[in-house]
């Protein structure tokens, strides 16, 4: 499941929750490595599908005018490549496969750095997480400790085929040193610039309605999630330093009340790449700098195809139909698999270099909870009526085979 919530304090900084002041100055390595056409293209199609304000983004014939900051009413100007003959290389600390050595066949991963990142905590910061449902006296649901499951089965595979693989965490100890309490001044902040002026210090009930109007509710997530991807990204960005990264995670439609869930009979699958953004996350000077930051990465590139072929490879092993999202407010299909949407979350926009972001399996189904259930073991078994491999495994190989199908093509 992905982040939903978009919680935020409006201060003169003009920053969203957490995040960084942008340095413009390091776009200047981006002078003239990309044509008008690619960033129009990027723009359009991919990147500003929900539009955005008219001063935020001005694209001239040779260059563009982008808003550094409204108040100071400071501009950004990115000029254009003539054409793609004279752009200048893009720089980049990450390695397009088609930049690798060729690889024997046996190893088709050879030397490629990749990094997995399992969606999520587990163990008991499940609930707080509000990743965690349980049906009677069955073993609960816990996203993040499936998602862990995956990456411990995935990361040997990967290594076998030659790939240096490291895991974002290893298990279910929070990657910031913050804790829920650090927060509870910048949530009451956040909730009184959201319009609570008085705003309660504790849930009340299970079911509380207004819940996500008091301070525990608002400083967890500002733990869990914020505060949580924010510091997995630094260790991504300044220590990993990864050619890919792998985000697992696994759906669920709503299940109500955790304790006593809604099961259901739809089950699907889709992958995220970054895009896609809001017309007011792009009023947000570290959102709009991160995103041109990113178009000018050209991340796209090797996301593109890199998703469509684990979609396919998805597919191929899971036969799940794709996920229709149930309005385009927030997600604008890309690719050519149908599986495959643009947008902007955390994890997707703050690290630095190609991100797949994988949604198969609705964990409440009723196929998918009895697979769950039914735990990890090697081979085939018949579960609810079907021969098959375990689910964990199924995710593994899946997405395992979908970078070999990959990057033996892009390496030939
Ligand atoms: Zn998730």
């Amino acid at each position: 499941m992905a982040a939903v919530v978009a919680t935020s304090v409006q201060s003169a900084d003009n920053i969203s929750v957490l995040g960084n002041k942008p340095r413009w100055d390091v776009l200047e390595r981006y002078q003239q490595t990309i044509t008008h056409g690619e960033f129009l293209h990027l723009i359009d199609d991919v990147y500003c599908t929900h539009g955005f304000a008219a001063d935020l983004i001005d694209v001239s014939d040779d260059h563009a005018r982008i808003l550094m900051s409204r108040q100071a009413q400071k501009f950004f100007t990115l000029r254009f490549a003539a054409d793609s003959a004279t752009r200048k290389p893009v720089p980049r600390l990450w390695r397009p496969a088609k930049s690798l050595p060729a690889a024997m066949l046996e190893k088709p991963l050879s030397g490629l750095k990749v990094a997995l990142d399992p969606g999520h905590l587990g163990g008991s910061w499940a609930k707080m997480e509000e990743r965690w449902f349980q049906v009677g006296d069955t073993k609960p649901v816990q996203e993040g400790d499936l998602t862990l499951q995956v990456a411990r089965l995935l990361a040997p595979r990967l290594r076998q085929l030659g790939a240096k693989v490291s895991l974002v965490r290893y298990g279910n100890e929070p990657t910031t040193a913050k804790r829920p309490d650090d927060f509870r001044q910048l949530a009451r902040k956040i909730l009184i610039a959201n319009g609570v002026p008085q705003p309660r210090a504790d849930v009340l009930e299970p079911g509380d309605p207004a819940k996500e109007q008091t301070i525990r509710w608002q400083s967890e997530i500002l733990f869990y999630r914020y505060s949580e991807i924010r510091r997995r990204a630094v260790r991504v960005n300044f220590k990993l330093h990864p050619d890919v990264i792998l985000c697992l995670h696994f759906n669920a439609e709503g299940w109500g009340d955790p304790s006593n869930p809604t099961l259901t009979e739809t089950n699907h699958l889709h992958l995220l790449v970054n895009g896609s953004y809001l017309a007011e996350e792009l009023e947000f000077d570290d959102q709009r700098f991160e995103m041109i930051r990113r178009l000018l990465s050209r991340a796209l590139d090797e996301e593109l195809p890199l998703a469509n072929t684990v979609a396919l490879a998805m597919v191929r092993e899971t036969g799940l139909p794709p996920y229709e999202y149930p309005t385009t407010n927030s997600t604008t299909k890309v690719g050519t698999s149908g599986y495959l949407y643009a947008r902007n979350l955390l994890a997707t926009r703050l690290y630095r270099c190609p991100v797949v972001y994988c949604e198969p399996y609705v964990m409440n189904s009723k196929d998918v909870f009895a697979r769950i259930q039914a735990g990890d073991y090697e081979g085939t078994r018949n579960v609810n009526g079907i021969e098959r491999k375990s689910i964990f495994r199924e995710y593994a190989d899946s997405v395992a085979d979908g970078l070999v199908d990959y990057y033996s093509k892009a390496r030939q």
